[in-house]
């Protein structure tokens, strides 16, 4: 059998990144930076006022106390966008707002808290050092500074920045389109009433839920019968539209195995067992130029074949590193049993313990078809191959899969430990 990592290097070295367009920026939103952007314009772009206040040369309220203000004449007003600034004459204020331009002849601005607030005159309560609540031109980045590098991945930081460089649509990466295409004669669609002998296609909605979350565009495509002339038809036909498919069920040794029946003779897809647990037949090729995986039917199965072979194959296409799970060593609490041979990933609810140290507890029945669990785990517990009983005690590596929205389980079991709770939060999530 192959092994785990072979699959996802076999994987990971067949596709690529996806190739670069311009985007604009709300589309560029979660995807990756393609090329270094240089500014051409400088950020701050002039001189202007930090402050509400008064532009004046610092010399000039240098003996001001609250006791024996300066007075100066207001000789006018400046406010943000003002696009012809008069200079400031000697022994005189002018009003300006901030992000107003700074004006000649002044050096300082002088915030509206430390004067009287006057319009024809201004009294002066403060001196304040030449310079202050000034922010200057270029100060924040210089025209050819590197805004952001190739590879950054663009969030609401980042996409403000290209906006505030005059860079309306930066070539990015795009968000890679997905099939999600669930097999079974047995399967009916959500929302429909369920015949004797009929499931729900609950696949096809939690791998486009997947897919959706590794930052892709999804299209469903359901209950596709066991009928491989069938299936063809629906994979041919959306093949040119997508840069990847996810197909669910038909792959292991039953007799009505469509995947596999359809893809196995024309040798596009190869169809492995892998030594795993869920999760040990797998398909996967490339045809069209497309990435196509064939995952097994099994709930569970399904999406733990995603998150190891699929979401990283995926990340890949937006250019960003595969593996991107934080995976910390915990210390297991619940005895467990594993098949030898098989790596396998019992479906766990990560904390930490009272000693502050991540322990991660049994989520509930390890079956395949355990729905509950898994939606019940926030993480994988990776279990060796050569292990085939864990202890309680034992330590463990275990995959995070809470991503920072949906990470109620380990925010809840940080509540208990309030010291460790913002370490602990932060060191994952940098990874995450
Ligand atoms: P298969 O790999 O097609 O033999 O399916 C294995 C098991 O997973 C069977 O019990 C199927 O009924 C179940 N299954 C397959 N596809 C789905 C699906 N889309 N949603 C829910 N269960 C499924
Ligand atoms: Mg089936």
């Amino acid at each position: 059998m192959k092994t785990v990592d072979e699959h996802i290097s076999d994987i990971q070295n067949s596709v690529r990144v996806l190739t670069a367009r311009r985007q604009p920026l709300a589309a560029a939103q979660g995807c990756v930076l393609a090329v270094d952007v240089r500014a051409t314009v400088a950020l701050p772009g002039f001189d202007n006022a930090a402050m509400d206040g008064y532009a004046v040369r610092a010399a000039d309220v240098e003996q001001a106390t609250p006791e024996a203000p300066v007075r100066l004449p207001v000789t006018g007003e400046i406010a943000a966008g003002a696009a012809r600034v008069t200079p400031v004459e000697p022994g005189t204020a002018v009003r300006i707002m901030t992000g107003a331009p700074f004006p000649l002849g002044a050096d300082t601005v002088i915030q509206l808290e430390w004067t009287d607030g006057g319009t024809e005159t201004v009294a002066v309560h403060r001196p304040a050092p030449r310079g202050l609540h000034i922010r200057r031109a270029g100060e924040d980045i210089a025209p050819g500074d590197l805004v952001l590098p190739a590879g950054a991945l663009l969030g609401a930081a980042q996409i403000g920045l290209l906006a505030a460089v005059n860079v309306a649509r930066p070539p990015v990466h795009p968000r890679p389109r997905v099939a999600v295409l669930s097999t079974g004669s047995e399967l009916v669609d959500v929302g429909t009433a369920i015949g004797p002998g009929q499931i729900v296609d609950s696949n096809s909605h939690a791998v486009a839920a997947a897919a959706r979350e590794a930052g892709c565009e999804v299209r469903r495509l359901t209950g596709v019968p066991d009928d491989p002339a069938e299936f063809s038809a629906v994979l041919r036909a959306v093949l040119p539209e997508v840069d990847a498919v996810v197909t669910t069920g038909g792959v292991s040794v039953g007799a009505h195995d469509v995947v596999k029946e359809a893809l196995a003779a024309t040798g596009e897809v190869r169809f492995e067992r892998i030594a795993m647990q869920p999760g040990k037949p797998q398909g996967f090729g490339v045809i069209d130029g497309v990435a196509v995986f064939t995952l097994p039917g099994n709930p569970v199965s399904a999406l733990v074949s995603f998150e190891l072979f699929v979401r990283p194959a995926l990340r890949r296409m937006r250019g960003l590193p595969g593996p991107d799970r934080a995976r910390p060593l915990v210390t297991v609490a619940d005895r467990l049993t594993s098949p030898p041979g098989k790596r396998s990933f019992p479906r766990v609810r990560v904390g930490y313990g009272a000693d502050g140290a991540l322990v991660a507890h049994s989520a509930g029945g390890q079956g395949s078809h355990h729905m509950s669990t898994l939606a019940g785990a926030n993480a994988l517990l990776v279990v060796p191959e050569d292990v085939t009983q864990v202890e309680a005690g034992d330590r463990l590596t275990a995959i995070l899969l809470a991503s920072q929205e949906a990470d109620a389980p380990l925010a809840e079991a940080v509540r208990g430990a309030p010291d460790l709770a913002v370490a602990g939060i932060s060191a994952l999530g940098a990874n995450a």
